[in-house]
């Protein structure tokens, strides 16, 4: 593996590709640029409509409440164009790289994957801005990643679990004090973390309506019942949102194999390790509110600033699941909230432009890295890519293996 990457750091791309036709690189099943366009098209409509199709029947369950007919109308028009986004930045990117053959008279490293992925990946355009956000965010943390697994990789950096959990508790201590300090305007949209701190709530007396009595608040938490219970109670629901998701991980794979052996398959769920997630957020969002309701008793108001030694503690949780994109994804929240808390005071821009175009260039980036580097890339990029080219960037991920082989064999 070594010797193959040390290998392939020799071999540039314009000399692999030099000589080569369209068919050679870029389309090897299909002959002609035009019948290859169509091709692309139609295997990434298919690819987009079954991705995306899954996607929001996701986010219908998880919205389950809000569901109604004027809701029901807005969700199929987002999912609509969401299929037509991805289609369009598959189809184009066809384009521009035939295009790009064509005028400059060969394939170049940076026109025959990065550029034309790049100017492609503008059919974000046709995204709702909180959409963009959420892509932006998962792109930023994919793309750190693979440059953090770079380096290790080349033992420029080392990557031991002591070092990534202390990352993740400063890191997660800036996150909750910034959501906390947040407005709800700047909450609002789709979150990238899924644990919301809960907001401080002042103390404050309501007029009843019905006399001229005042009600006033009593407890110093932000939550009714007693603390205890309210501990008890958001750490079990998140404990049993990890279960889910890590199920829904490990069985939705081998779905075929569960259907035909369940009694084999529910044995091999029951290992401790298919409990790592659960056991983070159980405890992560159970240490959070046991910091906070302590310290609001103990000083008799809740605040903002309990969010430090609260974040802190609960990033200990960290070490049951230690995973890079884990640590990385609450890096990325420091960073929205931050980027968030700028445009409010007016010293970020607040471009529609200019987040396409930072999405632009980084998909460019990770496509090219996915082509080239697959090994490090995030394998949810790479499952990603797979189902919106239609399986296309599988057989340019091959083609470009077979040159390299044969260029090493030479
Ligand atoms: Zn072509
Ligand atoms: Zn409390």
């Amino acid at each position: 593996m070594r010797a193959m990457v040390a290998a392939s750091k020799h071999v540039s791309f314009d000399e692999l590709c030099s000589g080569l036709g369209c068919k050679d690189v870029y389309h090897p099943r299909t002959p002609s640029c035009l019948a290859s366009v169509w091709d692309m098209n139609q295997r990434s409509m298919k690819g987009c409509i079954q991705l995306f199709a899954s996607v929001y029947a996701l986010q219908l369950i998880l919205h389950r409440r809000k569901i109604n007919r004027e809701y029901l109308k807005h969700h199929a028009k987002n999912y609509a164009r969401t299929v037509l986004a991805g289609n369009l930045a598959s189809t184009f990117s066809v384009i521009f790289c035939c295009t790009s053959r064509r005028l400059l008279g060969g394939f170049y490293r940076y026109t025959v994957l990065f550029l034309p992925t790049m100017l492609s990946a503008f059919a974000v355009v046709l995204e709702r801005r909180e959409k963009k956000e959420i892509y932006l965010c998962s792109l930023i943390t994919m793309t750190v990643e693979y440059v953090i697994r770079h380096l290790a990789r080349t033992g420029r950096l080392q990557l031991t679990k002591l070092r990534m959990c202390a990352s993740f508790m400063l890191l997660n201590t800036a996150a909750m004090y910034l959501m906390r300090c947040n407005s709800i305007e700047m909450l609002s949209g789709i979150n990238y973390w899924p644990f919301i701190p809960p907001r401080v709530e002042k103390r404050s007396c309501k007029r009843r309506e019905d006399s001229d009595q005042t009600d006033c608040k009593t407890s110093v938490c932000n939550h009714s019942g007693s603390c205890w219970r309210h501990v008890f109670q958001e750490a079990t629901k998140y404990l049993l949102l990890g279960m889910a998701v890590q199920m829904l991980r490990v069985l939705l794979p081998q779905f075929r194999r569960v259907v035909v052996h369940p009694a084999e398959q529910l044995q091999n769920l029951c290992v401790l390790k298919n409990f790592s997630l659960a056991m983070f957020f159980g405890s992560y969002v159970g240490i959070y509110h046991a910091v906070v309701c302590l310290l609001s008793q103990l000083r008799g108001q809740d605040s903002e600033v309990h969010a430090v030694p609260a974040g802190f503690l609960a990033g200990s949780a960290f070490w049951f699941y230690p995973k890079l994109t884990t640590l990385l994804m609450v890096g990325t929240t420091v960073f929205q909230q931050l980027t968030k808390r700028g445009q409010a005071l007016g010293v970020v821009p607040r471009s529609d432009f200019l987040m396409n175009c930072i999405f632009a260039f980084f998909l460019g980036a990770m496509f090219h890295c996915r082509i080239v580097d697959q090994e490090i890339c995030h394998p949810v990029f790479v499952s990603m890519m797979n189902a919106i080219s239609g399986g296309r960037d599988e057989e340019c991920r091959a083609v470009y293996l077979r040159l390299r082989d044969n260029y090493q064999k030479r």
